[in-house]
């Protein structure tokens, strides 16, 4: 997860800071043109982001939305009703929706109870466009200079730029993120780290439809897997699953956790059964001689039963596991640790 307390509490005492700022700043622009009430309006929002950054501190995050959201939308109104359209401060009325879906996404992802954001935004919309039709009957009772107006139109401009930009990049990259790693945890096992059999059906779907027609398929299964949960337990049961998994995921061909005990190695291409079978008795051999050790405890010998079937005419994907399935029995009725082709 990207977002997280203290990600999110960061973030927004860096948005509160830099809205103390900007407030500071307007302070100076309003009491240089003279528009008292606006230095009054602004008087208030210093205190206001001062306060936030206590809020924040407080980690009270849906009051700090909210308010933050009425402070913008009614500072901003007040400000265009005040020195009118040509002053810019308008643009943030909608410019800022962005920072509230961030709002409602981050408390998601904080599991804070939170509101939808989508009626704030036409709040927001109903005082770009009530303003606009308030002083196209109204003018404005103060009028900054040209200056200040050319100024303000552009400041206002790369701000609300700057956070549209920055929020929905973070948006997207969250979003990617999160699907890349759902997608990731879909297709593996979370144990041993393998592809898991969901893996090999997605890649086992061009076979399936016909297009690839040379493949083989290798099931293998631990050999008395139970006697060792049951000897030492579940931890060390998991540890051999993991290490095995090690050791046949390093192997050139692809090696999928098909569940339990059970591995399976799929390539898609024709290989001769003395090759495949020296493939699979190679590591075999592995792994009856990997020195098994948990917690200070050597386990022995731990052994696998290897079933391998081929592709070849007429033959359907469902006929190629059951003839593996049928070799991997075949193995384990005539003594275990062996390679059955
Ligand atoms: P065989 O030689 O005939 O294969 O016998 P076996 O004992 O290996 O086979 P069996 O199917 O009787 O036992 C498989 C055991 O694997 C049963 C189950 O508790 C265990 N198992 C399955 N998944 C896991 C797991 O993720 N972790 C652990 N520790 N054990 C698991
Ligand atoms: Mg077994
Ligand atoms: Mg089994």
């Amino acid at each position: 997860m990207f977002l997280n307390l203290r990600r999110a509490k960061l973030i927004a005492w860096g948005m509160a800071i830099c809205f103390l700022l900007i407030h500071v700043l307007m302070y100076s622009v309003f009491e240089q043109c003279k528009v008292t009430p606006m230095v009054r309006v602004n008087i208030f929002s210093i205190i206001f982001y001062l306060a936030m950054l206590f809020v924040v501190y407080k980690e009270w995050f849906s009051i700090y939305a909210i308010a933050i959201y009425l402070e913008v939308a009614m500072h901003m109104t007040l400000a265009v009703l005040f020195t009118g359209w040509g002053s810019g401060f308008q643009i943030t009325l909608i410019g800022m929706n962005v920072l509230a879906f961030y709002a409602e996404y981050s408390a998601r992802a904080l599991k804070i109870k939170y509101v939808r954001v989508m009626p704030f935004c036409l709040i927001g919309f109903i005082l770009y466009i009530g303003s606009y039709i308030y002083l196209h009957f109204n003018p404005a009772p103060y009028e900054l200079t040209g200056k200040a107006e050319f100024w303000l139109t552009i400041l206002w401009g790369v701000i609300v730029f700057v956070i549209n930009l920055f929020v929905l990049q973070l948006l997207v990259y969250i979003a990617n993120s999160s699907e890349e790693k759902l997608e990731f945890q879909l297709f593996h096992d979370k144990l041993t780290g393998l592809p898991n059999r969901y893996f090999l059906a997605e890649n086992l779907k061009e076979v399936e439809n016909g297009k690839i027609k040379k493949y083989w398929i290798a099931i293998g299964d631990i050999d008395n897997f139970k006697r060792i949960n049951d000897t030492y337990g579940h931890k060390c049961g998991d540890y051999v699953l993991i290490t095995i998994g090690k050791i046949l995921g390093e192997k050139a061909v692809v090696c999928y956790r098909w569940g339990g005990e059970e591995f399976i190695f799929c390539e898609t291409a024709a290989r001769s059964f003395e090759e495949i079978v020296s493939f699979l008795d190679e590591a075999r051999k592995e792994i009856e001689n990997y020195p098994f050790e948990f917690e200070g405890q050597e386990l022995g010998r731990i052994t696998m039963t290897f079933g391998a079937a081929c592709s070849g005419n007429a033959k359907t994907l469902n006929d190629v596991f059951r003839e593996a399935d049928a070799k991997l029995y075949e193995g384990k009725l005539s003594g275990k640790n062996k390679v059955v082709g």
